[in-house]
């Protein structure tokens, strides 16, 4: 945690989820309770063909309706994208960019998460740009060495309150694998020393999630670290019951 900074505890629906499955996301809004708001802010990052289901669904309550993807461009013959004018006509107000699923099965390099996450803050969203290293990276001590270079490379020169890292080690997202307390404090600990360098004492106030395997087993070692002021959550989002048990670990 950080002092002075809510926690965002955001999921990610990734490819899962028809209509039926919106019980869960109402049980999910009703269990964010009062005490609950008063600690952490709350999202939820749906299929595209879900999020105006989604908004429609949670529109009495503080649980906010995100995107796990944009376009960099407003509108234009790009088959199958969506932009972020489309994201926020349909009521969500945050975006993932640079998730490490997008950056592997549609080749997106640094540049264009660069591109993604400008577009989505012109557009007010509040932009979720995920970082991390592989298992390759990991093993031969060259963790740091990849973040830095993808926050170089993936953030906007500009500050804007509406940015936010996660910090997603590849390895350990859906495969139950989880780093060591130490690595976590390390790697925060420096995209914390980035921001700052990038940013000034802004860089003090960018919310740094951590994401892979995050479970309510886990949630309270894990969001009880330096620099940890959220987390990304994949499978343990899909329930209501496990995502709010996560959130717990807050209470
Ligand atoms: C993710 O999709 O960003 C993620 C962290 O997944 P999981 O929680 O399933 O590891």
């Amino acid at each position: 945690m950080t002092p002075d900074i809510k926690p965002l505890v955001a999921g990610n629906w990734k490819m899962n989820g028809v209509q039926s499955c919106l019980a869960e996301l109402n049980a999910m809004s009703t269990g964010f309770t009062k005490e609950l708001q008063s600690k952490i802010d709350l999202l939820i990052c749906l299929p595209a063909t879900l999020i105006s289901l989604g908004t429609a669904e949670t529109k009495q309550s503080a649980l906010k309706i995100g995107a796990q993807d944009c376009h960099f461009n407003v509108n234009g013959a790009h088959t199958g994208d969506i932009s972020t004018q489309m994201i926020t006509d349909i009521g969500a107000t945050s975006v993932l960019v640079g998730h490490s699923e997008r950056r592997t099965d549609h080749g997106e390099s640094d540049a264009i998460v660069l591109a993604k996450a400008n577009a989505a803050i012109a557009s007010g969203l509040m932009t979720v740009v995920c970082i991390g290293e592989t298992e390759v990276e990991r093993k031969s001590g060259d963790t740091l060495k990849v973040l830095e270079t993808q926050l170089a490379g993936s953030l906007p020169d500009e500050y804007s309150s509406n940015i936010v890292i996660a910090y997603e080690p590849v390895w350990a997202i859906g495969t139950g694998l989880i780093p060591k307390v130490s690595d976590v404090e390390e790697a925060h600990g420096f995209i914390r020393s980035e921001m700052i360098k990038r940013y000034g004492e802004n860089g003090k106030t960018i919310r740094l999630l951590y994401g892979g395997s995050v479970k309510p087993a886990n949630a309270k070692e894990l969001m009880s670290i330096e620099n940890v002021d959220g987390a990304l959550v994949g499978g343990a989002s899909l329930k209501a019951a496990d995502f709010l048990g996560i959130c717990e670990a807050y209470l």
